[in-house]
């Protein structure tokens, strides 16, 4: 057998999607780092340009025959079986998803480490973009994120009745979701969209500095483990077309995503010891709660038909938060927001964005290319049923509200009102969790008990926010690359 190719970095980045295209960007701004970033998926053409399925903030390129993706069979209940997606490219999920970019609320960081209270948080997710519809204090100015809202005068019809009725029932206005006052009313949601074009991390971040002779990026390459020398990383395998080599570095930063994240860390010997010797894997260290625990939010949708013209627009131009619901009146039916879907009528659907339900990542074979299962349990507890129920009760009294201006025709329910139109929001975090008991990250991410292995990507989150988590993961990636650069003077 020929001996495995070998080259040799200070930091290897697993991932180029959120928060992998962050963390190599960031730290390759230091010319005495080599850095290496692997990416499974496709990268931009040779001209770094993306195709407009990508770039169009009107579709999700998620669709049945999508190249940009994964798929991952999901058990939302054990009665409820999914297909779910993630992004597969640079750029990752964050260059298939809804565009919407708003952060984490200052409550969400209760839940974190004492080290990641919203003041901690703050200087990054400042860093991170550029506000160019709001200034002042809570608003980042030179980042390489643009944030912006769709003016009420371009949004479409169903959005301005939909916040009409909200307005009618005495929900407040909320102008601002970055403000960190915001928590309950009916506004315009921030997104990484600039003229309806999504700006993913990989473009904003890695494209403008791929000139830099210190940074590497290997796209259509996947790791296949992490290598150790005893507890301490020492790089990682890598596939490309086939060929299988190794990238040796002494730090290994994970960004592959809340699920690959947990699977690759199990398939290297990090996780739950019964289960990952179960498969055949020789255990590094026993990490109970690899895979464990995670949180998302479930989505419960109430369709309709309306005689609506067809805009496109970014799915969501504004929603409703109230209690811990988000309330989204996506502003088309998803087989115009998802090409390949068959077609389907328009909804409102009610995210719980604070939920009892903790899912698990577990292997079913020790083949890297083999997906893990993912296990939701959604709506077990009587209080997260309860809650879905107040959402669609509000839902149901906001189109009471909105058919007085417009005809609209509620669609039956057949079946378990929340079980037969169960969904997910597609914001898996919290798989391989900081903490301190059950962490399996420290509150500077590394894995505990490990040398030289970071995890910077959702699956960090102690717990999913309550709002989307996009523009969180990117503050985390760039406060992962403060970590790294702290680490390496
Ligand atoms: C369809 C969809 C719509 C969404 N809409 C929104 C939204 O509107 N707003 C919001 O806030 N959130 C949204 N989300 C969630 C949000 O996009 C994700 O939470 C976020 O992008 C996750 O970032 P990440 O860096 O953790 O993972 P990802 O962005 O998924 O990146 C992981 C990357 O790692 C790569 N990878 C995986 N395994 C390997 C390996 N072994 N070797 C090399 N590379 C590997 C993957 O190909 C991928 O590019 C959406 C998600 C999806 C899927």
């Amino acid at each position: 057998m020929s001996p495995v190719e070998a080259s040799y970095a200070d930091v290897i980045v697993v991932g180029g999607g959120s928060c992998g295209a962050v963390v190599a960007s960031r730290a390759s701004e230091n010319p005495d780092c080599r850095v290496v970033l692997v990416e499974s998926g496709p990268g931009p053409s040779s001209d770094g340009t993306y195709p407009p399925e990508i770039i169009d903030a009107h579709v999700l390129p998620v669709g049945p025959s999508s190249p940009w993706i994964s798929t991952y069979r999901a058990e939302l209940t054990p009665e409820i079986t999914r297909w779910i997606s993630r992004g597969r490219v640079l750029g990752g999920s964050g260059a298939v998803n809804g565009g919407y970019f708003v952060r984490g609320r200052p409550r969400d960081f209760d839940a974190w480490p004492a080290s990641w209270s919203f003041d901690d948080v703050l200087p990054f997710f400042l860093q991170s973009e550029t506000d160019l519809d709001i200034s002042g204090e809570w608003h980042g100015r030179g980042g390489p994120m643009p944030v912006a809202r769709t003016p009420r005068g371009v949004q479409n019809e169903i959005t301005k009745l939909f916040h009409d009725a909200a307005i009618t029932l005495g929900y407040p206005g909320d102008p601002d979701m970055n403000d960190p006052t915001s928590a309950c009313g009916i506004g315009a949601v921030p997104l990484n969209v600039v003229d309806g074009r999504r700006v993913n991390t990989a473009a904003a971040y890695v494209l403008p500095v791929l000139y830099r002779s210190n940074l590497d990026v290997f796209t259509e390459t996947t790791a296949l483990a992490v290598l150790f020398d005893g507890t301490r990383a020492t790089g990682v395998e890598v596939v490309r077309n086939g060929r299988v080599s190794r990238v040796i570095a002494p730090s290994v930063v994970l960004c592959a995503g809340a699920v690959r994240t947990p699977q690759l860390l199990m398939l290297s010997g990090v996780g739950p010891a019964d289960h990952i010797a179960e498969l055949g894997v020789p255990v590094v260290l026993d990490h109970p709660f690899v895979g464990r625990e995670f949180s998302d939010h479930p989505e419960v949708g109430v369709h309709y038909r309306a005689p609506l013209p067809f805009e496109p627009a970014s799915p969501l131009q504004e929603v409703l938060h109230v209690d811990d619901l988000e309330i989204r009146p996506y502003t088309a039916a998803f087989d115009r927001l998802i090409p390949g879907l068959p077609i389907g009528d328009p909804m409102i659907g009610v995210g719980l964005m604070r939920s009892d339900s903790r899912g698990d990542i577990t292997l079913v074979s020790a083949d890297p290319m083999v997906a893990p299962i993912v296990k939701y349990r959604y709506l077990e507890s009587v209080g997260d049923r309860r809650a879905v129920q107040a959402g669609l009760d509000r839902v149901a009294e906001l189109l009471g509200t909105l058919s007085r201006r417009h005809p609209i025709e509620v669609l039956e329910v057949r079946g378990d009102p929340l079980l037969s139109r169960l969904g997910t929001s597609l914001h898996l975090s919290g798989s391989c969790a900081m903490g301190n008991d059950n962490g399996v990250l420290d509150d500077r991410l590394h894995v505990q008990g490990i040398e030289g292995l970071m995890v910077a990507d959702t699956s960090a989150f102690p717990v999913v926010p309550t709002r989307g988590p996009h523009a969180t993961a990117v503050m985390l990636a760039e406060r992962a690359a403060d970590f790294l650069s702290a680490s390496m003077t």
